[in-house]
């Protein structure tokens, strides 16, 4: 930690600040400037308050060097994380592609979007059994019919299953289902859950919440990791801003970011970072050229009836679309798809 102190520091405040670090339990080295006084201060736990610092008299800045998150980090794990499922490997050199509808209507409907994505070069089915919804009104998901079904189009079609865990009492049930468990973005901070998703066996796919810093995101990573579980992948889904063009914005820098604070994969979800279906191709594309370890993308064929973000969804010859356009994308930059 570096704590500069301010330019006209008595040597009251700062043998007081010193005291203070030392007391905290840092070894303090001191540098004197020509205009100010910096001390360092060696030993920082990843649980220090700088806040505590910082309202000392006379500190005017306080840093972090170390980052207050270490399993998820690049410096604890200098190679990628690969996590393998059967013979997908995500964080590997692929690019993974993940698609399905928003939530799983029927049967009809799974059936129908699995075979679509599956026959472009998916991987894993998504599809949400139990779903968040902002109104309490809406539809909130089929619940265990909905799991029930997007295994079995996932096992005729040979997909992955990728599903919603909104809540600790649902992990037993779930884990029945499917292959990775997803958190969503609104759980983000749901640390009860983090903790015990960390004590299951199966990977996770850890969404950024609306209104998390990416340090924020590496931080609710950390609670999953250091309950055990290491089959971490994150995602970049868009955050909330002063713009309303888009339903969110897709932090695209966020990838490059997290890539290169974290050794965990990264995957992108152009569809809820966007909300529009004419916008999902070109941030799969960008998200693709950034660099992201997959894409997360919805899929339904009657997206004007669907149940959830239909207007989202695209629609199959879309998919097949944009799955020709990222794999070119992919190859690019020496990447398989
Ligand atoms: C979803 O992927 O189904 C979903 C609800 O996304 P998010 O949590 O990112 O809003
Ligand atoms: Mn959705």
């Amino acid at each position: 930690m570096v704590v500069v102190l301010e330019k006209n520091v008595g040597d009251k405040q700062l043998e007081n600040v010193i005291k203070h670090l030392e007391d905290f339990g840092f070894s303090v080295h001191k540098s004197t400037g020509i205009e100010q006084i910096v001390l360092g201060a060696i030993g920082v736990k990843p649980d220090f308050d700088t806040r505590k610092v910082k309202i000392l008299d006379g500190v005017a800045e306080v840093y972090r060097i170390t980052e207050p998150f270490k399993l998820a980090s690049r410096s604890f794990q200098k190679t990628n994380t690969e996590i393998k499922i059967g013979d997908v490997i995500i964080g590997g050199n692929e690019v993974i592609m993940i698609a399905g509808p928003c939530s799983v209507e029927n049967e009809s409907q799974v059936m129908t979007i699995a075979e679509v994505v599956a026959k472009a070069g998916a991987k894993i089915l998504r599809g949400g059994a139990f779903k968040p919804r902002t109104s309490p009104y809406s539809f909130q998901g089929l619940g265990e019919e909905g799991l029930h079904l997007l295994r079995k189009a996932a096992d005729k079609y040979n997909l992955l299953v990728i599903t919603e865990v909104m809540e600790s009492n649902q992990i037993d049930l779930i884990n029945d289902y499917t292959d990775i468990f997803q958190i969503g973005a609104r759980n983000m901070q749901n640390f009860p859950l983090l903790r015990d998703l960390g004590k299951t066996t199966k990977p996770i796919m850890l969404k950024r919440g609306l209104s998390a810093t990416v340090e924020d995101l590496l931080m609710s990573a950390e609670y999953i990791l250091s309950n055990g579980n290491k089959q971490v992948m994150l995602c970049e889904r868009g955050i909330r801003t002063f713009e309303t063009s888009t339903r969110n914005t897709f932090d695209l820098s966020a990838i490059p970011v997290i890539h290169k604070k974290s050794h965990l994969p990264v995957i992108a979800d152009p569809s809820h970072a966007t909300g529009l279906r004419d916008k999902v191709i070109p941030m799969a594309r960008a998200a693709v050229a950034a660099g992201a370890d997959g894409l997360m993308v919805e899929v339904h064929n009657d997206p004007e009836k669907a149940l959830s973000d239909g207007p989202q969804a695209l629609l199959p010859e879309q998919f097949v679309d944009l799955m020709k356009q990222v794999k070119a994308i992919a190859q690019v930059i020496s990447r398989t798809m």
